[in-house]
């Protein structure tokens, strides 16, 4: 109730307020509702990885199928499959009524696969995931002000096509605000190495190496209940306190919003 249970959808805003949306789990649902609410149809759409919990919110975003929608699709296409294809099959008989030529949006395709990409007065720099079938993370600059997504990696397990910790540290280094993937507790992640996600404990590392400002816990384990996610935080913080860190630690929760 107080965490949440949406699956990946992040909105960002640039501070000339164009939007960039990160993901189309099942939040973008309730996004859809409150941008067609502010009137705003323009959007700019990145993905992570294919998984079904960052796709299957697509066909229940309202603008749509609202002809003065444009979208505009960035970054590469993953390993094996381009973000049509995987929308489309989302879309496909007989998984859902409504098909995907019925879209009556302007959907536009980047097809490259740039190093960096511009957004408005937003760079972005994609980084190989480690996670099963692939994936990136972003990191968002604007002003020299940062923000590191990197959700759905296994930071204690090298997937092919994945990094090592030296890497994704030195991605994040100095970043204002770092959200990671932070499913498991070290007793969890024994039963589950190489599922493609990281305990909370190492992504607190790779913060406190990193030297972060702040981190975000993110990909919240569905079992977990609220008590046992603040217990989780309160943990953080008690591990920032030893190791002599500002960092803040907080776990995301549905509907937070923060000003970088
Ligand atoms: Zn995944
Ligand atoms: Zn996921």
């Amino acid at each position: 109730m107080q965490y949440g249970g949406d699956t990946t959808c992040i909105e960002v805003r640039t501070k000339n307020d164009e939007i960039i949306i990160i993901d189309a789990g099942t939040g973008l649902r309730r996004l859809g509702k409150q941008l067609i609410a502010e009137k705003r149809f323009h959007y700019n759409l990145i993905f992570t990885h294919a998984h079904w919990d960052h796709l299957i919110g697509f066909p229940f975003f309202r603008p749509l199928y609202m002809r003065q929608t444009r979208i505009k699709v960035h970054g590469c296409p993953f390993a094996m499959s381009y973000v049509h294809t995987m929308l489309s099959r989302v879309m496909s008989p007989p998984n859902f009524p409504v098909s995907f030529t019925d879209i009556k949006a302007h959907i536009e395709m980047d097809p490259l696969c740039p190093e960096h990409f511009v957004i408005d007065s937003v760079t972005v720099f994609p980084i190989r995931l480690s996670h099963p079938n692939q994936g990136s993370g972003y990191k968002l600059v604007e002003d020299g002000r940062t923000f590191v997504f990197l959700t759905d990696n296994e930071l204690d397990y090298r997937h092919p096509g994945g990094l090592d910790a030296g890497a994704y540290r030195d991605f994040c280094s100095g970043a204002e605000l770092l959200i990671h993937d932070a499913e498991f507790t070290e007793e969890e992640y024994r039963h589950f190495r190489s599922w493609g996600h990281s305990s909370y404990t190492s992504a607190l590392d790779l913060a406190l190496r990193a030297d972060v400002k702040e981190l975000g816990l993110y990909h919240l384990n569905q079992d977990r209940t609220d008590a046992e996610m603040n217990e989780i935080v309160e943990d953080c913080r008690r591990i920032i306190t030893d190791r002599g860190s500002k960092l803040k630690c907080f776990g995301v929760t549905s509907d937070m919003s923060m000003e970088l």
